[in-house]
């Protein structure tokens, strides 16, 4: 089983002397509920680095005030077991208060659209908590590489975008959607779906897909793309659309009425009160 660690004190003292023997460090940063894309992270760190550390954090500081985080799932037993499988050596579970041991707050925050689009919007104070808690984690372990999904887009280019400002000495590496047969973006939130729900989220990964080919067909209209989606999706009665954008790459910088490659195609949509994210980049 690999290794929990529970303290800041002890995973540093654990790090330290590896590092000076010349050992790799990967970094994962997860809020647990581990699943199959978890694991395709970890195990490419666990390929590329002498020793991969999984953090294991529900993270209070990105959740809003009417969000799921009493309700986020917490299996640590099961989590210990992905990482075992998928090659980590150790698993990082801070409480709260280590994390965040007094009231008062340093809070890292990339500031301007980057942060306000997409799931901005809906979610203001969320970006502020990630960039803040994966600070942390970074001067925690001081990896060598740290590993991120792409389903999580606005994360990952708001993420690039603090590394790049705070001259922090950090290898991103950003892995693939992983999705289950069905299409469908694996997320610890998929717990909550209905048999119901579950089978009408499919709708997501397939419109993305539908609005690649086009596309690459030739069709580069913004509004275009974003209607067909939509359309695509409202079609499906379970779906409460939240939004369904697109933003040019690198930085999420606007588009005005053509889609030039590469961009994000992203969306959330709500099935029942889950909601989910999905995207695509049109290239
Ligand atoms: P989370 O535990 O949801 O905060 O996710 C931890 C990390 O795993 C983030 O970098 C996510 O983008 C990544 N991740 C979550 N789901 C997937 C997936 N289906 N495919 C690839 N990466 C994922």
């Amino acid at each position: 089983m690999a290794t929990c660690i529970h303290t800041v004190e002890e995973l540093r003292n654990l790090i330290k002397p590896l590092k000076a023997q010349g050992k790799t460090v990967g970094l994962v940063p997860t809020m647990g509920a581990l699943h199959a894309g978890h694991a395709s992270l970890i195990e490419a760190s666990a390929k590329e680095n002498d020793i991969t550390v999984v953090s294991v954090f529900v993270n209070p500081t990105q959740f809003g005030p009417n969000e799921d985080f009493e309700a986020y799932p917490r299996t640590l037993e099961s989590d210990l077991k992905v990482v075992e499988n998928a090659g980590g050596t150790y698993v990082f579970a801070p409480s709260a208060k280590e994390m965040y041991p007094s009231e008062d707050m340093t809070w890292v925050e990339v500031t301007g659209d980057i942060t306000k689009v997409l799931c901005g919007r809906t979610r203001p104070i969320h970006f502020r908590g990630v960039t803040t808690v994966v600070t942390k984690l970074f001067n925690i372990v001081a990896p060598t590489r740290a590993y991120f999904g792409q389903k999580d887009a606005q994360q990952v280019e708001v993420l690039k975008r603090m590394v790049k400002d705070m001259f922090i000495d950090i290898q991103m590496r950003i892995m693939p959607i992983n999705r289950e047969e069905s299409g469908l973006a694996r997320s610890s939130r998929n717990t909550y779906l209905s048999e119901s729900e579950k089978a009408a989220a499919t709708v997501l990964s397939a419109s993305l897909k539908d609005a690649l080919e086009a596309f690459k067909k030739g069709e580069h209209s913004l509004k275009a793309i974003s209607e067909m989606v939509k359309e695509k999706i409202s079609k499906e009665p379970l779906s409460n659309i939240e939004y369904v954008e697109c933003y040019g790459l690198p930085g999420l910088y606007p588009l005005e009425n053509e889609i030039k490659a590469p961009s994000l195609l992203a969306l959330a949509v709500r099935f029942g009160n889950t909601r989910l994210i999905d995207n695509i980049i049109l290239e």
